[in-house]
């Protein structure tokens, strides 16, 4: 591993100015479960770590307001088990819940989630050169394609990448029209999920919408009816601890057995969180069926493209959505 320099932030501007000082190179850590583990692959390479675990206020969590608002510092562990998302938005409860351990919960932070980088095998275990990847390694091709792709992406693919958005907090958020506020010596701003992951294109290295230096600072849902009908449901090869081979995230408003609206994403087999604007067109205005409910779920596949390994995905994410769709619109009755 390559040797860094450490500072630890007490808050926000200093963190910021810590970031700016050390120039190149510098990076934010907060609970270190994705960082640490990429530079100790030789993926991720920083001269200079500001630790900003423990900020002055960033874990506050209210859910009082017209929104709910979670500190980029909360703790996965604090906000999957917090009583009111349980009862009023299990959704982003459930997000957490599967996602990761227990012990890695405990440590990792809300805002580093939406930040950690793809598991695409080829990405994280070919820093030794072993294997091209345009994500580590910009022009240099991806041997995902053709190669074994049985955990890569059938939604939003480019030639360059296939690499599927590792996060399941993300899918909810993206679900629930979150935004994600930063901070930088500029000031701050406000960023839609859905506009916080960049589609791979030509540039796959470039992930976040983000600029250099940028903290964030919390993340904000909007609160609607739908939060109450709402489900996450993660198929993956086993129960726990394991990343998603297909998620989906579901809130529906009811109007009796009539959809309302729909806000609806799915996770696990796309190359950002994805919003499945077509299946909630399809949903919304009418009665759910078990019917209904698998045409909208085919809807979010008809661009889907598979490689050699990853045909399922498709099947299996039809499948996913239909029933989480079923299973959201259960809880109303
Ligand atoms: C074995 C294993 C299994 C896992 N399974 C799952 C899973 O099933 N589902 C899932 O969603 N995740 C899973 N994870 C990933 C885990 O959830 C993430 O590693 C964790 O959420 C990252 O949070 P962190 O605070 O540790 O981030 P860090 O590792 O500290 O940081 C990650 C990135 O975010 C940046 N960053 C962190 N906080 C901020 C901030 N406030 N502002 C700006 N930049 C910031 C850092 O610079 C870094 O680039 C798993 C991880 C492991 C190791």
């Amino acid at each position: 591993m390559k040797a860094f320099s450490y500072d630890r932030a007490r808050t926000a501007q200093e963190a910021i100015a810590a970031f700016v000082a050390a120039g190149e190179g510098a990076r934010y850590i907060a609970g270190g479960t994705n960082l640490y583990d990429l530079m100790k692959l030789g993926i991720e390479r920083p001269a200079h770590l500001i630790d900003i675990a423990s900020l002055e206020g960033a874990d506050r969590v209210d859910t009082s307001g017209d929104r709910l608002f979670f500190g980029g510092g909360a703790l996965m562990a604090d906000i999957a088990e917090d009583p009111i998302l349980l009862r009023d938005y299990p959704v982003l409860a459930q997000s957490l819940a599967k996602a990761a351990s227990q012990q890695l919960r405990n440590m990792a932070t809300v805002g580093g989630n939406l930040l950690q980088r793809t598991r695409c095998p080829y990405f994280r275990n070919g820093a030794n050169g072993w294997y091209p990847c345009n994500k580590r390694e910009p022009g240099s091709g991806c041997a995902a394609i053709g190669g074994l792709d049985r955990s890569q992406a059938v939604l939003g693919a480019s030639d360059a990448c296939t690499a599927v958005s590792p996060g399941d907090w993300p899918v909810a958020l993206t679900a629930m029209d979150a935004t994600i506020e930063v901070l930088s010596i500029g000031g701050p701003r406000v960023v839609p999920v859905s506009e916080l992951y960049l589609p791979p294109g030509d540039t796959p290295h470039l992930e976040f919408a983000l600029r250099p230096g940028e903290i964030v600072t919390g993340i904000a849902v909007p609160k609607t009816a739908a939060g109450r009908n709402s489900t996450y449901l993660k198929v993956r090869d086993r129960e726990s601890f394991a990343f998603a081979l297909a998620s989906a995230a579901v809130a529906l408003d009811m109007d009796g057995d009539r959809v309302r609206q729909a806000h609806i994403a799915l996770g696990g087999v796309a190359t950002r969180p994805w919003r499945a604007g077509e299946t909630e067109a399809i949903v919304q205005g009418h009665p759910l069926t078990r019917e209904r409910a698998l045409k909208a779920a085919q809807a979010a596949f008809t661009g889907a493209r598979a490689g050699q390994h990853n045909t399922f995905k498709i099947e299996l994410g039809v499948r996913t959505l239909a029933v989480a769709i079923l299973n959201a619109g259960r809880e109303s009755r």
